[in-house]
């Protein structure tokens, strides 16, 4: 399949008066058409902050740098006119986020909200958009959506807002969809309808997902290919399969023993001791390091680059150094 999303060398830094931090480094990645792909990692990990750069909508110069390429079809993202970026946001690219409250207007009612989407982006009177607008509530599962279009967002439960973001992002077909945390903030049951819905979305219309997430257990159902973030650099990327079959990095294998089996609700990556550093206080070599129990003396000096280990698979990790052969006496792997 074409690509669609392509993520070249992205390099995102916020700068206050008396700082400058690096949230993004050198972050690299593509989405194909009719692929979804997902961004795992704990939060502050620079997984909003990439999908925000795509949307463009982090704040401009001198604020916030973003230096690399994103490349969306034939255009350059970061080169687009004002004009040009809203004409592609909720046209070709949509965007959902874990908290729809803070997305949904809330003077106005759904219906309200969802026709304006539609009335931006298609030629159609506004007795046909409020028709589309009642069909596509539907679809997500809505019911009795005439009347709910009426409604307020304060009069509907998370899950129903929920459903509404994803009516709202597929009002108008786009061919990506940028999902952040869509379900983490859903108890179980509703988590479990919003991603069949997403999945259902997906095999209608082709739509290619890039799903930012912390919870692997997501991943495992949605996605084909994952990158998983850490400290702002990615260190490990593999197809689905590959990855919860033999995960590399140690931290992937930290994220991957901390998936609870039973209660959800306890779902807390804290498994893996420590804390993801702060932007402002980056360790010198491996950023994992302080955090790895197979750390070793250059782990803490020298940051290993990410190494294609085979076909499609790559990791970030001095263990794997040369090539993909593990070195025997320090290898993770089924360990
Ligand atoms: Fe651990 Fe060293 Fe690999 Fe970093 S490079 S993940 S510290 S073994
Ligand atoms: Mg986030």
């Amino acid at each position: 399949a074409k690509k669609l999303l392509e993520v070249d060398n992205l390099q995102i830094r916020f700068r206050s008066r008396d700082a400058q931090v690096t949230a993004v480094s050198g972050v690299s990645f593509s989405v194909k058409e009719g692929e979804t792909v997902g961004l795992v990692g704990e939060s502050g990990c620079g997984k909003s902050v990439t999908s925000m750069s795509i949307m463009r909508l982090l704040p401009g110069r001198p604020a916030c740098r973003i230096e690399g390429n994103i490349r969306f079809e034939d255009s350059e993202i970061l080169e687009l006119t004002d004009r040009q970026m809203r004409d592609l946001r909720g046209n070709e690219i949509s965007i959902i986020f874990q908290e729809p409250m803070t997305s949904l207007n809330p003077i106005f009612t759904i219906g309200k909200q969802i026709d304006e989407v539609i009335l931006l982006h298609r030629d159609v009177s506004k007795r046909e958009a409020r028709a589309l607008t009642v069909e596509i509530l539907g679809k997500v599962g809505i019911p009795r959506p005439e009347a709910i279009a009426k409604s307020y967002p304060y009069q509907l439960s998370g899950g129903m807002r929920q459903r509404v973001m994803i009516a709202m992002a597929l009002a108008c077909q786009p061919k990506l969809l940028i999902a952040d945390e869509p379900t983490t903030a859903l108890d179980v049951t509703i988590q479990a309808q919003i991603l069949d819905l997403m999945r259902q979305m997906r095999e209608q219309t082709g739509t290619s997902i890039l799903l930012i997430t912390h919870d692997l257990g997501v991943v495992a159902e949605m996605c084909d290919r994952v990158l998983v973030m850490y400290a702002g650099q990615v260190v490990e990327e593999a197809d689905v399969g590959s990855l919860f079959q033999e995960p590399k990095h140690p931290y992937t294998i930290g994220l991957l023993e901390s998936i609870p089996q039973l209660d959800r609700k306890l779902e807390r990556l804290n498994s893996i001791p420590g804390q993801v550093p702060a932007l402002a206080n980056m360790p010198q070599g491996c950023r994992f390091a302080p955090r790895c129990k197979h750390a070793m003396e250059q782990c803490f000096t020298h940051n290993p680059e990410l190494i294609q280990m085979k076909d499609g698979h790559s990791c970030r990790c001095w263990l794997y150094d040369g090539g993909g052969a593990c070195n025997e006496s320090n290898c993770v792997v089924g360990s």
